[in-house]
Order: C-alpha cells, then sequence, then structure tokens
C-alpha cells in the first residue's frame, strides 16, 4: 500500500459527513438541512442525451434570483465541487497554498490536502470574528482565502468592515472566497454588493440548504466574468445531471421563491423559540449568535448530552474536537415538532440529573 498510495493521501484526515458517521436516528439535526421534504415532480425523457454544460434556463433563473449576469454565474454539483474547482483551476502542487479560518467548514483544508496544496490556518478570534492583521500579514505563497459567511459551524455573520478591509489590501493574484451556504437565512448580510468592485473576490452559493435540496447537489459560483471564463475551461463537461436542473429550474421559479422564503421565516421563528427554551436549562453554558439554521451549543458535558440524545433518536453534530469548541454541539433547527422532542429529552436529562 505504501507504493500504492502517495503519502497525502495516506496521511488524509477525511471529511467526517453527516452520513459517514454509522449512527441512526429518526430526528436528524446533524446536517443543516431544511427538514421539509419537497414535492418536485419532473418531466424528463431525454436522459438518453448528455445534459448542458451550463443549462441555460438555470443560469437565468439564478441570475434573476441574484441580480447578477449570466456570465458572473457558474452552476456546480454542489458548493462542495466549487470549492475543489477553484483549488483545481488556481493553485500548483508545492508552490501555492490556501488559507482558512478555523473553526469553519472542513471541505476547504480537505479538497486542498487531497489535491496536495498546503493549507495555513488563521484561527478566528474569541468572537469568531476574523484576525485581519494576521491574515495580511501571513500572505506568502497563498493563492485563494476561505471564508464562510454566517459561518459554519459557528453561525455567525463576519463583520463587513473586516472583509472590506482584506478586499482593499489584497493583492489581485489572492482570491478572496466566501461561502455563502447559508446566506439565505441572513440575506442582508450577503457579501454580493463587493463582486463589482473587487476583481478577486468569489462567491458560493448552494440549493443545499435554505432551498431544501440537498439531495440534487446544486451549488453556484458568482464571480467577475473572466474569472468564471477560467472556470468554465476546468470543470468537468457535464456537472449538472438533467433531473438536477429540471428541479433546480422549477425551485428557481419566482414563486418558489416566495414559498422557500416562507420556510427561512419559519425556520428562523423555530430557532428563537429552541434558543429561548433551552438557555434556560442549567447544563447549557452558552448558545452562540447565530445567523444560520443552526445554532451552536456549549454544554457543561457536551458528551453526555449527545449520547444522551442518541438514545432517544435525536442526531446532533459533534464539534467539540475543534479548536475553541471544546464541549460544543452543533444543532440544526427542525420543524416545530423536532425542536419541541429535543427540549423535551432536555427536560428528561434535567430532572435525572445524571450529568
Ligand atoms: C453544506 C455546506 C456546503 C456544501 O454545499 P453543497 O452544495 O451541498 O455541496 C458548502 N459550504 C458550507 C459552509 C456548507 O455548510
Amino acid at each position: 500500500m505504501k507504493d500504492l498510495v502517495p503519502f497525502h493521501i495516506r496521511n488524509l484526515v477525511p471529511y467526517e459527513s453527516a452520513k459517514s458517521i454509522n449512527i441512526t436516528g429518526n430526528i436528524l439535526l446533524n446536517a443543516n438541512e431544511l427538514p421539509w421534504k419537497k414535492e418536485i415532480f419532473i418531466k424528463n425523457n431525454l436522459l438518453n442525451r448528455y445534459p448542458d454544460f451550463q443549462p441555460i434556463k438555470l443560469i437565468q433563473r439564478y441570475s434573476n434570483y441574484v441580480k447578477l449576469k449570466f456570465n458572473n454565474i457558474l452552476a456546480t454539483r454542489g458548493a462542495d465541487e466549487a470549492i475543489e474547482l477553484l483549488i483545481k483551476s488556481f493553485c500548483t502542487s508545492q508552490k501555492d497554498s490556501i488559507m482558512i479560518t478555523p473553526p469553519t467548514y472542513d471541505m476547504y483544508r480537505v479538497s486542498a490536502t487531497i489535491l496536495n496544496i498546503k493549507v495555513v490556518s488563521i484561527p478566528l478570534n474569541k468572537n469568531f470574528q476574523l484576525n485581519c492583521k494576521e491574515i495580511l500579514n501571513n500572505l506568502v505563497n497563498i493563492k485563494l482565502i476561505y471564508l464562510c459567511n454566517p459561518n459554519n459551524p459557528t453561525g455567525n455573520i463576519l463583520f463587513k468592515h473586516d472583509v472590506e478591509i482584506i478586499l482593499k489590501k489584497l493583492p489581485l493574484h489572492i482570491l478572496l472566497i466566501i461561502d455563502e451556504a447559508y446566506i439565505e437565512f441572513s440575506s442582508k448580510n450577503s457579501f454580493i454588493y463587493l463582486l463589482a468592485k473587487h476583481s478577486n473576490l468569489i462567491i458560493l452559493r448552494t440549493l443545499s440548504k435554505a432551498f431544501g435540496l440537498a439531495g440534487i447537489r446544486c451549488g453556484f459560483i458568482l464571480s467577475n466574468a473572466k474569472l468564471i471564463k477560467i472556470l468554465r475551461n476546468v470543470l468537468n463537461p457535464y456537472p449538472i445531471p438533467t433531473p438536477t436542473s429540471s428541479i433546480a429550474i422549477t425551485a428557481l421559479h419566482k414563486n418558489n421563491i416566495v414559498i422557500m422564503k416562507r420556510y427561512v421565516s419559519l425556520i428562523l421563528k423555530y430557532k428563537k423559540y429552541l434558543i429561548n427554551k433551552i438557555s434556560q436549562f442549567y447544563f447549557v453554558k452558552c448558545i452562540y449568535p447565530s445567523n444560520a439554521n443552526f445554532i451552536l451549543v456549549k454544554f457543561i458535558n457536551a458528551k453526555l448530552v449527545f449520547t444522551h440524545l442518541l438514545k432517544y433518536g435525536i442526531i446532533l453534530r459533534d464539534q467539540s474536537n475543534k479548536y475553541l469548541l471544546k464541549n460544543c454541539l452543533r444543532i440544526s433547527v427542525g420543524t416545530q415538532l423536532e425542536c419541541q422532542s429535543l427540549i423535551n429529552i432536555f427536560l428528561i436529562l434535567e430532572q435525572g440529573r445524571d450529568i
């Protein structure tokens, strides 16, 4: 095996997805998905043909949604493919590095490592905000900087002022990538408005979260036409399966965008309810401010809470091994019923006092 598997793959710590850890339950609050199923029916009789590279109608609809031009948009197989595509397009192995700001989404590190690209970490500060000075002082060999807004798993948005300062001082050969997977839950905080001003800014989006379509794998890269053109040349020839684009086109119809926004309001309402209720338990130490569809919670003993909930079929995401996140669990906001179930199990835990 040593002769077969390259060193950087042998030492890879793989992405631990909600599906890769082998536990089962009936209330899934671990993957930040929307808790409602979509009933979308598609008529499709062209499956013997390869799909269009970039289905026109799909790009048109997303262009209306984000109010950007056609040539500022590239559709990908989820935001995860976009993360990898950017590294493939702009980084040279043994030479270039990417920068990340942990605790953050793990796929930036995983994708870079798989492509044998070095990762420089500039941790967030105690308030989960950017360390601008450190970021700007460590740009040697950096090609891409990955930021996440709202950040996963902490849930907060980044200070506008910090991002603006970084962009202002960043040399143009270094690209700033802002992952806005959760932006619909905090839409006024998007950094889209900076795209027109900065040729080295890239924004990532997805239909997996607020649109409730994690199963179809559809994401978008937003940037200036020049960068999009380069990325088009590197992207695989058929990134969007025909059923995916059919469903995505329907989901992006203006009537369905209104429905998406209604679901977002519901989730925000349940989030408020959940925060209000669980902040009262003695074993909850702190609930971090959230601009997304999940909350990060610090417990007295996260492991105990996690396993207790697991016994009742409720699955959360354990974050306690991450930098700054000791004893923290991430809870996706589910339906009202799911939130209530979680609170009920917390009540049992409190009465049992077995913590
Ligand atoms: C879920 C998530 C993604 C992945 O999006 P897909 O479109 O499902 O690949 C990307 N970035 C962040 C921060 C996420 O939380």
